[in-house]
């Protein structure tokens, strides 16, 4: 028996994450349709023009296109990084914690996690101060770096607003480190707050951000820096293999995913209206920013398994279940989802096994 479908004959809601968005058709069209070119021996005209507009978008005076988002902080990491360097990150980073620690056996850095003590996914600029000390004897690692996630996706999606980020970037920067951040989701932050994405980058030395995030794109991120940054990350990224050819049909996917960060506003209020709805039914929901609802059950797995035998896919993350919103999935999808877990646990409260 089918465990997806045993207890109902419609397909299962996704709420696995924002990824798993497919392409539509008219997305595909314009795959079909890319300009192409060979963007190893030289460039790819469409990979070319979603670099220029999305170094234009972040705020940063160039990009490099990426096939995922793990390989833009890779390559951004390891452009910052030399052995013997110790970065910062908030606790619960992407970076530490779902990239299988190549920040440091590949770019060569020892983490040093930071406390969310300034709000949800967010140190505060004392603790990095902190963090950072001074110069020690030649023995001792050398901090050269802090790398910020926005939204920050184990904090559920939680944002760090211009201001907070300004004065964490003037820490780093005090303290003599760089600034990498992760802004995979930095289009979901900048709906939330209703400022252009480049107001969360002021003073970073590097961004990565992706396009399969939310946008529906199904392949592609980009790095932004400086032209300098843009030049090494270039040749890192030919040596991890991220070098493509005719990308331009990806990066096609890409430039029309840009155009469609307004819609995000949609699953912002979609997630308010399934923790709202969870909440009613006494489930322990953080209240979300962004498209992310984390929701704290007595026991994980067993509510994995009964969500999936209800029709209804959701991850663990951060030692809860996270309900991700996607432009796949519609208000009746909310309304469903809800009903199902009425019908299926009859107060509505999961069952923990
Ligand atoms: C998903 C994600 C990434 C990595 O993106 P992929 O394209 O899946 O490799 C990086 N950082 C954060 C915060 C993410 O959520």
């Amino acid at each position: 028996m089918d465990a997806v479908t045993d207890s109902t004959d419609t397909p299962p809601l996704d709420f696995r994450s924002d990824t798993v968005t497919r392409p539509d058709q008219h997305m595909r069209t314009v795959m079909a349709d890319a300009e192409v070119g060979d963007n190893v021996i030289d460039t790819d005209p469409t990979i070319r023009a979603l670099e220029e507009r999305a170094a234009q978008t972040l705020g940063m005076p160039s990009a490099l296109w990426t096939p995922s988002g793990t390989m833009a902080n890779l390559v951004a990491l390891s452009t910052h990084l030399r052995r013997g360097d110790r970065f910062l990150a908030p606790r619960g980073a992407h970076v530490l914690v779902n990239e299988l620690g190549s920040a440091a056996w590949l770019a060569g850095g020892m983490p040093d996690l930071l406390d969310h003590d300034a709000g949800p996914g967010r140190p505060s600029p004392e603790a990095v101060r902190a963090a950072a000390g001074g110069t020690g004897p030649y023995y001792t690692l050398r901090t050269t770096l802090l790398s910020l996630e926005n939204t920050h996706n184990a904090a559920g999606g939680a944002v760090t607003p211009p201001d907070e980020h300004a004065r964490l970037v003037a820490a780093a920067r005090e303290a003599g480190l760089r600034v990498h951040l992760d802004g995979a989701r930095l289009w979901h932050a900048a709906t939330a707050l209703a400022v252009p994405p480049a107001a969360l980058t002021v003073g970073v030395d590097s961004v990565a951000a992706c396009f399969s995030k939310g946008l529906g794109a199904p392949v592609g991120s980009v790095v932004a820096g400086s032209e300098e940054f843009v030049e090494q990350a270039r040749r890192m990224r030919q040596m991890l293999g991220g070098g493509v050819r005719q990308g331009g049909v990806l990066a096609a996917a890409c430039l029309l995913a840009l155009d469609r960060v307004d819609d995000l506003a949609a699953d912002h209020a979609r997630a308010t209206a399934l923790a709202e709805g969870l909440a009613d039914r006494g489930w322990d929901v953080v209240p979300p920013q962004t498209n992310i609802v984390l929701a704290g059950v007595p026991d994980v797995n067993a509510a994995l398994d009964t969500l999936r035998a209800l029709g209804i896919l959701v991850l663990p993350m951060a030692g809860k279940v996270r309900f991700v919103l996607h432009r796949d999935l519609t208000d009746d999808d909310v309304t469903e989802a809800l009903r199902r877990i009425d019908a299926g646990t009859g107060d509505g409260t999961p069952s923990p096994a």
